[in-house]
């Protein structure tokens, strides 16, 4: 997943802490060798190679995860979509330093790009896609569905105190550390990764980031990030990061990467329809290295007991 996942937890035996946190780790790895299109070998690249000529039957949690990802589509008109795997190609950003393609090679590629091109078979737990070209890339949500196996495994041990993260982009704050609220994370400021932009507190409860700090290459002072728009074929403009909370990091590492497509006023029209979900956008403003923060809130938003999230307004 080209990524590192840290855990820091707290318990009374510190061996037990080390061997729970290598069976993360084992896990972690699992998912990574199953859902990565870096690995041939990966039941993901399988599924890429297969899904167009015939029914391929897929483990259950990630024809969990797909059907997830498949819903979040449908969801956002399509701004987020799984199938924008021969674009981020097109973009360079598969094994490559980054490119532009012409406009034509846009559109040629834009024919392999559509979630409606993917089809389950819940009962028999198959996927098949309508065409060939189309391929999976769970970039989007598959570090947070990881962060969220961690937590499970770390909660099945009794673990009660801990802070998962993968990178800087999707991280689940269990409980709190002793004597302390929540987990205090910092924002990072876009334009200098040393320096908090703000810290928030969490407890029981997920926050993703999507920024176009993470991946993107620039030509002349334009920066192309690795987060494209579907629609249009290229990266999504006008948008440095956005941070999304909710319950479970596959939710939030999906709407990180979802809100970032769709931009503040079609994200404030999303979460008046669904509930329970912050979000933060640190957008451009006129000033260079400065930005124009704008805090969301879902319309009905009731946290589950037990769960803190504190931001500033
Ligand atoms: P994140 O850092 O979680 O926002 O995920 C970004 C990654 O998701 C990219 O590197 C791509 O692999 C993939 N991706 C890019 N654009 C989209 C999109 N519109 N919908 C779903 N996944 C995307
Ligand atoms: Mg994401």
């Amino acid at each position: 997943m080209g990524t590192v996942y840290t855990v820091a937890a707290y318990g009374r035996d510190a061996e037990f802490l080390a061997e729970t946190v290598n069976e993360v780790f084992e896990e972690v790895d699992r998912l990574d060798a199953q859902m990565s299109n870096y690995k041939p070998a990966s039941e993901l690249s399988h599924i890429n190679r297969e899904a167009a000529r015939e029914d391929v039957v897929v483990e259950p949690q990630l024809f969990g995860l797909i059907q997830l990802c498949l819903h979040l589509s449908e969801d956002t008109g399509g701004a987020f979509d799984i199938t924008v795997g021969p674009l981020m190609k097109a973009w360079g950003f598969f094994r490559g330093q980054g490119r532009v393609p012409s406009p034509q090679e846009i559109r040629d590629v834009l024919k392999d790009v559509g979630y409606g091109h993917v089809h389950l078979d819940a009962e028999r737990r198959t996927i098949h896609f309508d065409e060939p070209g189309i391929e999976l890339d769970l970039g989007a949500k598959a570090k947070g569905y990881a962060v969220d196996r961690a937590v499970e495994i770390l909660k099945e041990n009794g673990i009660s105190s801990a802070l998962v993260s993968s990178g800087t982009s999707s991280i689940y704050a269990l409980g709190a550390p002793p004597g302390e609220k929540g987990w205090k994370i910092s924002l990072r400021d876009p334009f200098d990764q040393n320096k908090a932009a703000e810290t928030v507190v969490l407890k029981n409860f997920s926050l993703s980031t999507s920024g176009n700090y993470e991946r993107f290459f620039k030509v002349g002072e334009k920066i192309y990030s690795h987060i494209m728009d579907p629609h249009t074929g290229m990266p999504v403009e006008g948008v440095i990061s956005t941070c999304a909370f909710t319950e479970r990091t596959t939710d939030s590492d999906g709407l990180s990467t979802a809100l970032y497509v769709l931009g503040l006023e079609a994200s404030r029209k999303y979460l008046a329809r669904h509930p329970n979900i912050a979000a933060i956008f640190y957008l451009p403003s006129s000033a260079e290295k400065t930005l124009r923060r704008v805090s969301l809130q879902s319309a009905s938003y009731q946290l589950p007991p037990g769960a803190l999230v504190e931001i500033e307004k």
